[in-house]
């Protein structure tokens, strides 16, 4: 499958890491929109937000015990932005489900 984040996964394309289990990769956006912007993704292929159900939200779950220790890790004690584009219309542009971790200064009021 043609996929960029399944080849990052794979290390077919390199990329900063800050965090890895068995069942998660982390690591820093190509393009940061914070000075700290990080992507959680599952290592299983999900295509997106709307890909979830009952059997493997427990993942999803996972990635949500995650993202805390990573936040903490990376020092974002005043606070962070969790976001998850899903769809065209949220203008998702890589298809496999992440979760952005955006940091490190006072953000945008609006999403
Ligand atoms: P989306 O727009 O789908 O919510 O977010 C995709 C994110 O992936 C973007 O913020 C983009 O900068 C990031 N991205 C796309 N390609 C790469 C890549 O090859 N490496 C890294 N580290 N980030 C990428
Ligand atoms: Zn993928």
């Amino acid at each position: 499958m043609d996929c960029i984040f399944c080849k990052i996964i794979k290390g077919d394309i390199p990329s900063a890491k800050v965090y890895e289990d068995e069942l998660v990769y982390a690591f820093r956006d190509i393009n940061p929109q914070a000075p700290t912007h990080i992507l959680v993704i599952p290592k299983e292929h999900l295509p997106s937000v709307d890909a979830v159900n009952a059997e493997n939200s427990g993942l999803v779950a996972h990635i949500f015990e995650v993202i805390p220790q990573i936040a903490k890790a990376e020092n974002l004690t005043n606070g962070y932005r969790v976001v998850s584009n899903c769809g065209d219309d949220a203008r998702q542009s890589v298809k496999h489900l992440h979760f952005h971790i955006l940091g490190g200064k006072i953000l945008s009021e609006s999403m």
